[in-house]
């Protein structure tokens, strides 16, 4: 079987036991340092879950913390409604049924592949469970090969295996991609999540990288110093962000002034639909894909001026100013080219949103 088609082994899920997690009112201080500040998270089971936030918010210590690796001050964890850490309670991380797979794959480098995946099953590791779950992550054929000949690409997959082995209830991944070229972190990106969505485990991965955790997770939950600011499916987070931090946060954004009213919402762009349920003042936001430029365009289109232009292969981000001075980005395709000086129509083209006040 291969990593494509990552089902089930035999008649066995790899995962027997998803589990949801809970995360309540967690707080972890270093010093003066207040790491975790109340972090409360739920994943439901069989979810893959991003943890995503800038560097030192502290995705890493909320993992740890997770896994038994570290003692919170204060706050509860719960795995499949079993208490793990808590008032009175603290489960040692080797019996928390949780698996971890780390960014620098922390394998043996004197095992071979299946001695290492055979690791984490205690002294008298099932070979069939090691083969199986070697099939499951498509390097049944390097069972035998030290892990050094590996790539980087298989040594994760490999540190995966391993982690799913003893049938955890949840599996921690702590930037697993970051060691990786573009191509190959895309690659196995698909990979991990065929594996992980077909095994029906719950996941919760950390990352610093905005497109990772939109295209990998199924929930992706941001994090800002020490505590959770939004969480839901990518689509949520990314077009109706809960504050302009989080806006700019997850991509390019333009954000204008606007009067809402009755589902509509006034700007220098025009009239544009919106959510209802807003009215006065407002930030306009909008991505620079929602805003279409040409030669022509609607009457709604407002007269802009083409500033600058970067070119990306695939797409192409244009700065353009309008009459009065404001400049705004659009994202298009990378053809045709557009030039500086050339002048365009713009207009939106695509979801916008709204948060109260400007
Ligand atoms: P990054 O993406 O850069 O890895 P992160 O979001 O994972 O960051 P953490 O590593 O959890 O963040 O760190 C959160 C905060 O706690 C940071 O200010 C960090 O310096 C601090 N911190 C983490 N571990 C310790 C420690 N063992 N001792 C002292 N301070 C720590």
């Amino acid at each position: 079987m291969s990593a494509e088609n990552p089902t089930a082994v035999g008649e066995r899920p790899l995962a027997e036991a998803a589990a949801s997690l809970s995360v309540r009112g967690l707080e972890k201080r270093y010093g003066p340092t207040r790491a975790l500040a109340g972090l409360d998270l739920e994943v439901e089971a069989g979810t893959i879950c991003a943890l995503l936030g800038p560097s030192g918010c502290g995705k890493t210590t909320a993992l740890r913390a997770i896994a038994g690796m570290e003692r919170p001050d204060a706050g509860e964890v719960s795995v499949g409604g079993r208490s793990l850490s808590g008032p009175g309670a603290f489960v040692a991380p080797e019996k928390r049924r949780i698996g971890m797979v780390f960014q620098d794959y922390a394998l043996f480098p004197h095992l071979d592949v299946k001695g290492n995946v055979a690791y984490g099953l205690g002294r008298r590791p099932d070979p069939r469970r090691v083969a199986e779950v070697l099939e499951l992550v498509g390097l049944g054929m390097v069972a035998d090969r030290p892990v050094h000949q590996l790539s980087g690409g298989q040594q994760q997959r490999v540190a995966l295996a391993r982690a799913l082995a003893p049938t955890p209830e949840l599996v921690l991944l702590d930037e697993p991609f970051s060691n990786l070229d573009a191509i190959l972190r895309e690659r196995l990106r698909d990979e991990i999540r065929g594996i992980l969505a077909g095994a029906g485990v719950t996941a919760l991965f950390v990352t610093h990288d905005q497109q990772e955790a939109l295209s990998l997770a199924e929930r992706v939950a941001v994090m800002r110093d020490g505590r959770i600011v939004q969480a839901g499916t990518p689509e949520e987070v990314y077009t109706r962000p809960a504050s302009r931090w989080m806006a700019e946060f997850l991509g390019e954004v333009e954000v204008l002034p606007g009067e809402a009213t009755g589902g509509r919402v006034e700007c220098e762009l025009g009239s544009l639909r919106v959510e209802k349920g807003h009215s006065g003042p407002v930030s306009v936001l909008i991505r620079p894909e929602s805003l279409a430029i040409g030669t022509t365009g609607p009457a709604s289109g407002q007269e802009a001026e083409i500033v600058g232009r970067h070119f990306y292969g695939h797409d192409q981000m244009i700065r353009l100013r309008l009459r009065s001075g404001r400049e705004l980005r659009s994202r298009r395709l990378g053809f045709p080219a557009w030039h500086p000086g050339d002048r365009v129509k713009v207009w939106v083209d695509g979801p916008v949103d709204v948060l109260d006040g400007d």
